[in-house]
């Protein structure tokens, strides 16, 4: 029997980078200085450097990261932003926490906004769009952007999911206005705790969001409008600086096992990888597969020794805040017929080709019966 594989190994990432990470942790206790200060401030341009744009801006969490682009473009009440229904919550309820009204419009078959579906969503209050880059793979940008053109809309990139990944060779993050990343310790660069960057190209939102993410004050004697207090600490920059030196051969690791899956499963018709087009560097936060029986599939392979996971299982406007937005089944029918079949195999950097093989065998032998 082989040992089990766990969907995540957070424990296990950690290992190898442990004295690496105990020493940046002890230079910033030498240092007294906890919160932004000088590591911070490294990482910050090392991050803006990654994404190929001039200022990354270090805050508490992803959700925050949405939340002050929002605000800092002055998108709040009365307001509508569209959105996509089958990403990670905090895609929609950034809106509402700016104030604004989350709108949907439905996904392509690669799980990432429809342009058209977007195009048909506008209404007069619309102000802006947030794409999604769902599971580490690049939205449709050139359109997106396109249609945002056209209405006079804002982008917002939520690239939570996407770090390193690129469309036609252009990072995400860099195309609209502001892009907007999670450091959360399930993403692929991750901080040991919360934490979150924006990305922006325009002088006058990193200023503007450095001083909504410090209660709106340029300094310790004036506050220009009240905000909230969303900094970066130095603890998790000095983390994440050790780990952005890793972030290349993770992003490798991740592409070789998506590669190595495909190749394995491709022959399978009772299953759906994704796939890479041409023009799409994507990195594989997930690899997410659509599958007949899927449900029956994921206990097969938990009883194989196997962990998977479901991203996500209850689209946002199904859940209860989407009823309250007046949202019933049928509204988004590629999402919702992809929430019946979606699951995510586990694709972290650890996973060695024998373990590759045991998911992919467990699979196939699921389908030779059933
Ligand atoms: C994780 C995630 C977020 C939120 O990030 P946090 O750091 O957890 O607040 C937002 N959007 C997407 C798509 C995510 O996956």
């Amino acid at each position: 029997m082989n040992a089990r594989i766990p969907y995540v190994n957070l424990a296990g990432q950690h290992q190898p980078l442990r004295e690496e990470i105990l020493q940046a942790v002890g230079g910033v206790l030498d240092s007294g200085q906890f919160i932004l200060g000088e590591e911070t401030g490294r990482f910050e341009q090392e991050f803006a450097a990654l994404c190929g744009v001039r200022h990354a801006i270090g805050v508490n969490s992803g959700t925050d990261a949405l939340v002050l682009a929002l605000r800092c473009l002055g998108i709040g009440p009365g307001d509508e932003v569209i959105t996509a229904p089958n990403s990670y919550l905090a895609s929609a309820s950034c809106i509402a926490l700016a104030g604004a009204i989350p709108r949907f419009a439905d996904v392509r078959s690669d799980m990432n906004l429809d342009p058209a579906a977007v195009a048909r969503a506008i209404t007069p209050r619309t102000r802006a769009i947030i794409p999604v880059h769902l599971t580490g793979k690049p939205a449709a940008m050139p359109e997106l952007l396109a249609v945002a053109q056209q209405h006079g809309l804002e982008v917002i990139e939520d690239a939570a999911q996407a770090v390193g990944a690129k469309l036609d060779g252009r990072p995400v993050g860099s195309w609209a206005r502001i892009g907007c990343f999670s450091l959360h310790p399930l993403k692929n660069l991750n901080a040991c705790g919360d934490g979150g960057v924006l990305v922006t190209d325009d002088d006058g939102v990193c200023e503007r969001v450095k001083l909504l993410r410090n209660h709106g004050q340029p300094n310790r004697n004036d506050c220009l409008e009240f905000s909230m207090v969303s900094r970066l600490d130095s603890v998790q920059a000095a983390i994440l600086r050790v780990k952005l030196r890793h972030l290349e051969q993770i992003t490798v690791r991740r592409r070789a096992n998506a590669e190595h899956y495909r190749r394995r499963l491709a022959g399978c018709a009772r299953l759906r990888c994704p796939a890479e087009p041409r023009g799409e560097f994507c990195v594989y936060h997930t690899f997410v597969i659509q599958a007949d029986k899927r449900d029956e599939l994921a206990r097969y392979l938990d009883e194989h020794g196997i962990g998977t996971a479901i991203h996500y299982p209850t689209p946002i406007h199904l859940m209860t805040v989407g009823r309250m937005l007046g949202h019933q089944p049928g509204d988004f029918p590629e999402t919702e017929r992809q929430a019946e079949r979606i699951l995510s195999l586990p694709i972290y950097p650890e996973l060695t080709p024998a373990q590759l093989d045991q998911v992919a065998d467990a699979i196939l032998d699921f389908y030779r019966t059933n």
